[in-house]
């Protein structure tokens, strides 16, 4: 959400885009019944849009609950096929929507209370109808000049009647029917993260590694940061600060875009969880504000010399000693290069050296109390390109999936 204290305070200028490329946003959504029309229009496309071959649907979005029943379906609509090069715009543009969405509040992941993103205005107000953008004010304490200030904002990216009504003006397609339709939205969505040139610097951090996709996290925080200019929730968005606007982790915006990513691209699978899924989970991934530093793991509260299980065939990438951290083993798993599973305060018994292949379900360390710690607990990161995740969403592949191995 961008603020409007007065006049709007999003950026003025919205960058001009060529008319092939405005063209190119929208003919994707007309290649049903207007074949030729694209036809016409497909000579013109820039390179950014030459990926858009997928009609997106709004349900895709709503797939990122973790329910195990709804993880099943998402897993299920997005099991893993070969991948073509024109895949890759919306396989990775679509969680990386979701990630905004969940930014700026409307895609509630993981709460039960889920609401449609696209009905939402700010504050959690439902649209009831999607005519138009809804052109209402609602009100916001702005806590820069402790006063009371309203906002346009409306729908699953929380996009301003100004913006909404500037990108109409730059537009001549759009989906048919309602005009803040989903769709619609989406349209909207894409010309905005085109236009700061966050679309640019996401799509180059894409590998497609042995028919799997990941995003460099680089490439994400790049395009977080330019996108920044455009919703004032994202990481280190400067453009809500003189009123007071939070903005969101770059952690909690990395979780949700893998949480996502896995969701669109199928990776969701039965793992085995490493210590039990009866073990209670005794701290978060979070600010430790008394000790003025970020906890970047989870804590599980196990017994001394609980084994730790290789969640899936893998490697154990690392054993060390570190201070603070205790005993440390690290394990990747088979086919993921991008992803490591971080365990601290094991004890100093470690079944294999680093560089092993595991068989899913085999020890790879054993909880403990070593380094700096309260007791005996299983501190577990899950990092992604070497930059942490909450490791429940991981975790919880153990619970959420038909274990097809038996
Ligand atoms: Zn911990």
């Amino acid at each position: 959400m961008s603020i409007t204290t007065g006049r709007m305070t999003r950026r003025d200028v919205v960058t001009t885009l060529g008319a092939g490329l405005v063209a190119g946003v929208s003919a994707h959504f007309l290649t049903d019944g207007a074949g030729s029309l694209l036809r016409l229009l497909a000579p013109q496309r820039p390179a950014f849009l030459d990926y858009i071959d997928e009609k997106p649907s709004a349900p895709a979005l709503n797939n990122v609950s973790p329910s195990a029943k709804e993880a099943d379906k998402a897993a299920e609509s997005f099991a893993p096929r070969l991948l073509g090069a024109n895949d890759t715009f919306w396989l990775v543009t679509r969680p990386y929507m979701a990630a905004v969405a969940a930014c700026e509040g409307t895609l509630l992941i993981g709460k039960p209370n889920k609401i449609d993103p696209y009905h939402t205005a700010f504050g959690y107000r439902e649209l009831t109808s999607l005519a138009d953008h809804p052109r209402q004010l609602y009100p916001f304490w702005d806590s820069v000049n402790h006063r009371w200030d309203a906002t346009t904002a409306a729908g699953a990216f929380q996009i301003l009647e100004s913006t909404w009504d500037d990108a109409h003006q730059q537009h001549h397609y759009w989906a048919p029917g309602d005009a803040f339709s989903p769709e619609n939205q989406e349209i909207c969505f894409c010309y905005l993260h085109n236009s700061t040139g966050g679309s640019a610097e996401l799509m180059d951090g894409v590998q497609v590694l042995n028919q799997h996709i990941t995003v460099s996290f680089d490439a994400f925080a790049k395009a977080m940061k330019r996108d920044g200019q455009e919703w004032a929730s994202l990481p280190y968005s400067e453009i809500g600060k003189p009123t007071g606007q939070s903005t969101r982790s770059m952690w909690q915006a990395w979780t949700w875009f893998q949480w996502a990513l896995w969701a669109k691209c199928g990776y969701r699978r039965a793992i085995t969880h490493p210590v039990g899924v009866n073990v209670p989970r005794t701290d978060t991934l979070r600010w430790r504000p008394k000790k003025g530093r970020m906890h970047w793991g989870e804590d599980y509260a196990t017994p001394m010399n609980t084994p730790i299980l290789a969640p899936e065939n893998g490697r154990i990438s690392f054993i060390g000693e570190d201070d603070g951290a205790g005993h440390i083993v690290c394990f990747v798993p088979e086919g993921y290069p991008e992803l490591e599973m971080v365990s601290f305060h094991c004890t100093g018994k470690f079944p294999h050296p680093p560089g092993t292949l595991v068989k899913r379900g085999e020890m790879i360390g054993y909880t403990g109390n070593s380094g700096i710690g309260t007791g005996p607990h299983w501190h577990v990161e899950i990092r992604i390109d070497g930059h942490p995740m909450e490791p429940r969403w991981y975790l919880g592949m153990a619970t959420w999936f038909k274990d097809k191995e038996g």
